[in-house]
């Protein structure tokens, strides 16, 4: 039986970084003894977990239904459910193999389900509350023996204080995932790319609200970044989506790591739904990008509801004519071709059945505003709406006015008529797990940082990591880290083998959350600089904080996707 210094986990105290203050002393646990109790709490929790599924289930289902009515009723619930079922899959799936990892690893996976259990006991808590359930058994869990020994062995200030040390010396290296020989390499060189590359010049683009240039664009499109999310003939895998995403997210979500986002939702449509002919057109220009795209679903007064769209295309001779307005369509500057969520029946009962998708084809322009018209006179304005962060590809306002639009662009021609909603679903579950890569890239990029400056950093006569506060905070924010990282390649993995919908879901909730947490306590480490523009954490907060906004904003999610799914499971109307 192996036995170590810190639970089991292998880690000794650094050699480099010594402690300003005195820690105390952590119980010496081998690694099946703390395996152990992390796998007894992580089943207890599973176990309560499905009580409160069951309870908020009970009070938002009719005739074995779920009923809307009940459902908007009890959003607090099922937003709570949501929430805690995200954390309680990242706590579970890094306990997964955790024999195989390295010492810092096991320590940030045992770190996380402590760190865990108490969110997700508070969560349950509300519910239970809510809905006057019994909670002696959250209860009993809450002062159980179990609980108390994993935490004072993986969570306490003496464990935390020593996994943070350890994150540190690592430079907030941590959360491996197993990863295939080619998409090791392409990882490892798209690294390269975005540190040579894109980093230098993330901030000028950020700071001065610049467009993506050409000198970025171009070696992305002959390293094939296009292609990433084309499946089959084109090469593309979700893994080598996650892993490339990851990689140049870490220098620049807005310049970089978001330029895949796009394809990947309009091949995901066109593959879908389009003709033939339309795929061997569209596909290997999307691959290469030539055109740039962007997608224009929300419009000023519908973002979330998708279904009440209302951009009207009216039939003419040969095709549609588009007039009404779009906003927040990100590259659409940029971008030659557009694809826009339309609705092409004038029937309001028709709702998401009366929606179609029409490729609109246009200049690119670098500007942030565009203003063009068509030879018969249809039109499009775009004017770049201001934004805190995320810049690069900036997000338009879209005018259209008797814009034309030929048959032979509409997504499935004839046949794709009325299946515009459908299809754009079609794209969310890639284009989720692709911001959920993204918030794991900014993440890495934020801890690394705090991790150097709290290094470097002296205050009060000693390096800012030598304090404990200091090592606790890296240390939880390496967990988070570590355990987002290690889900988002686990459900990329399942959906590569088909399964994982709801997971993606999942996984993009709790990652696009915990990357406003990191970026967050990495702000607060670097003090005023971090408040700086010219520091790169201010940049990463500002980015990390639209995650949770689009592709699928958190609330959205939580209630109409998530909780959701988890009641249907609970009424046996859905396996996944
Ligand atoms: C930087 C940026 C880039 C974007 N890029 C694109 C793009 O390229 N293409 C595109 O089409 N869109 C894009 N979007 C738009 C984005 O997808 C929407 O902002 C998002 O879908 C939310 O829609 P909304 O802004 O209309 O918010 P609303 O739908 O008005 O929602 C407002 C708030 O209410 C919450 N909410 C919604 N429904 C409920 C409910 N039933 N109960 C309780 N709360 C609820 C939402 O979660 C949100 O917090 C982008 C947005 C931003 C900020």
């Amino acid at each position: 039986m192996e036995t170590s210094s810190l639970a089991g986990s292998g880690l000794r105290p650094g050699r480099e970084i010594q402690p300003a203050v005195a820690m105390n002393t952590i119980p010496t646990l081998s690694f099946d003894e703390i395996n152990g109790l992390a796998h007894s709490v992580s089943s207890d929790l599973r176990h309560l977990f499905d009580q409160a599924a069951q309870a908020v289930t009970s009070v938002c289902a009719a005739d074995g239904r779920l009923d809307p009515a009940r459902l908007d009723a009890h959003q607090y619930v099922c937003y709570e459910l949501a929430l805690a079922a995200a954390e309680l899959l990242a706590a579970e799936n890094a306990l997964l193999d955790v024999a195989n990892c390295s010492p810092l690893d096991r320590a940030l996976a045992f770190a996380f389900l402590s760190d865990t259990a108490s969110v997700v006991l508070q969560k349950l808590e509300v519910i239970f509350f809510e809905l006057d359930v019994n909670s002696a058994a959250l209860q009993a869990l809450a002062a159980n023996a179990t609980l108390a020994s994993l935490r004072r062995a993986s969570a306490s200030n003496a464990a935390l204080t020593m996994i943070g040390r350890a994150v540190a010396e690592a430079d907030g290296d941590c959360g491996a995932v197993t990863l295939d020989d080619s998409t090791e390499m392409a990882q490892a060189a798209f690294r390269r790319f975005a540190a040579e590359v894109v980093a230098p010049q993330a901030e000028k683009i950020h700071r001065h609200d610049l467009t993506v240039p050409e000198a970025l664009l171009q070696p992305l499109r002959e390293m094939g970044v296009f292609g990433l999310s084309i499946p089959e003939t084109y090469g593309g895998s979700a893994l080598m989506m996650i892993a490339i995403t990851e990689a140049l997210s870490a220098a620049s979500l807005a310049a970089a790591g978001s330029l895949i986002t796009r394809p990947e939702i309009l091949a995901r449509a066109l593959l879908s739904g389009g003709t033939e002919r339309q795929k061997a057109h569209w596909l290997p220009k999307i691959a290469v990008g030539e055109p740039l795209c962007a997608i224009a679903i929300t419009e000023p007064d519908f973002g979330s509801d998708v279904a009440s769209l209302s951009l009207r295309a009216t039939p003419t001779s040969g095709g549609w004519l588009l007039n009404g307005a779009k906003t927040w369509c990100t590259f659409a500057g940029k971008a030659g071709l557009l694809m826009v969520v339309a609705r092409t029946s004038a029937e309001r009962a028709a709702a998401h059945r009366g929606l179609s998708i029409m490729l609109v084809e246009k200049p690119s322009s670098d500007g942030h505003e565009f203003d063009f018209v068509q030879e018969g006179g249809g039109r499009i304005q775009g004017r770049a709406i201001p934004t805190i962060g995320y810049r690069g590809m900036h997000s338009f306002d879209l005018a259209f006015e008797e814009f034309f639009v030929p048959d032979s662009h509409v997504i499935g021609e004839e046949g794709g008529v009325g299946k515009g909603f459908y299809l754009t679903m079609a794209g969310m579950v890639g284009g989720r797990m692709q911001t959920a890569a993204r918030a794991v890239g900014v993440m890495h990029a934020a801890l690394g940082a705090a991790a150097r400056y709290a290094g470097d950093r002296r205050v009060f006569g000693h390096a800012l990591i030598d304090y404990p506060l200091t090592q606790v905070k890296i240390a939880r924010m390496a967990a988070r880290f570590a355990a987002c990282r290690r889900l988002t390649y686990a459900v990329g993995r399942r959906l590569e083998s088909g399964a994982g919908r709801m997971e993606a879901s999942l996984v993009k909730l709790l990652t696009c959350r915990s990357a406003e947490i990191v970026t967050r306590d990495a702000m607060q480490i670097h003090g005023g600089m971090g408040y700086a523009e010219e520091s790169a954490v201010s940049r990463y907060f500002v980015d990390a904080r639209v995650l949770s906004i689009f592709e699928g904003a958190e609330e959205t999610l939580a209630l109409k996707v998530i909780a959701r799914n988890l009641l249907e499971q609970k009424l046996g109307l859905l396996h996944d």
